[in-house]
């Protein structure tokens, strides 16, 4: 299999190319941060939550413009217009952009925006559109499903590497297990390390959507980054309380900035 470490022994790199230079992702690189908002709201947050996130060490802008909301009665995002705004963060930042793709339709404007095309959980098994994203340059960054088995995962990353993209990135982002009380999804911290032996791709863990709670977020991003993660991705939005999505999950700015610090010195430790 293309993502094994039998056919390729060397960890994977992924290079994403940047105003203010090339952000690698995996092999022996720095722990590379994506933040933002779950929901691309307005210019004005997305813009405020971009300097900030910047400011605190973040390479990557995250945020979404179509949104795999649960209910079809919550915010959708803003689709096209979000995207425009994702550019102008974009050029005002220096910043890299990952947003998610939810439909092959709108694959070309997204990948024209986005340095990283973002396949969300929901989509982790949609075969079509990872045929796509595998057919398209952009590098692909592949959430894992509620419910998937790592072999399952990687059999989903083996699509667009088959398809001819070589850039794959994983993202554990919690699965779904017996307990919903506490937290929102089960972190599969483990998932971290058996990945690192079995592929060279690199290995990123989001503490947003893997516990659900902003409370739990930094350390969970310690024990992440302390356990061999390449990288995080972290939601952050300047007023949670009146985020569109997720609010319960995201940190403040200020909340971000100290996370940031807080982990400096684990990643100099790994
Ligand atoms: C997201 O990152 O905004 C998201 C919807 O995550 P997931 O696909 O992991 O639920
Ligand atoms: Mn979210």
């Amino acid at each position: 299999k293309r993502a094994s470490r039998e056919f390729h022994p060397e960890r994977t790199v992924v290079s994403v190319p940047t105003a203010g230079g090339t952000v690698e992702i995996g092999g022996e690189g720095p722990l590379v941060c994506m933040a933002g908002p779950c929901s691309v709201e307005s210019e004005a947050m997305i813009l405020e939550t971009a300097h900030r996130v910047k400011a605190a060490g973040a390479r990557i802008l995250r945020g979404g413009a179509y949104k795999p909301r649960t209910s079809p009665y919550d915010f959708q995002g803003h689709g096209e217009s979000a995207l425009e705004l994702l550019a102008a963060a974009r050029t005002a930042t220096g910043l890299a952009i990952v947003t998610e793709v939810m439909d092959t339709s709108d694959l070309e404007a997204i990948a024209e925006v986005a340095d990283i095309v973002q396949v969300g959980a929901r989509n982790m098994q949609n075969y079509s559109l990872l045929k796509k994203v595998g057919q398209q340059p952009k590098p692909v960054l592949l959430k894992r499903a509620f419910s998937a088995t790592i072999d399952e995962w990687l059999l989903a990353a083996e699509y667009i590497l088959a398809a001819g993209n070589p850039n794959v990135i994983l993202c554990e982002r919690g699965i779904r297990t017996f307990d919903r009380q506490y937290t929102r999804n089960t972190l599969d911290l483990a998932a971290v390390p058996v990945l690192r032996s079995i592929t060279h791709l690199p290995v990123i863990v989001d503490p947003s959507h893997g516990t659900g709670l902003s409370q739990f977020v930094e350390s969970c991003s310690k024990a992440a980054v302390a356990i061999g993660a390449d990288g995080l991705m972290i939601e952050v939005h300047p007023d949670p309380a009146r985020a569109l999505s997720d609010g319960p999950q995201c940190l403040t700015p200020d909340e971000f900035d100290a996370a940031m610090a807080n982990l400096a010195p684990i990643a100099l430790a790994v």
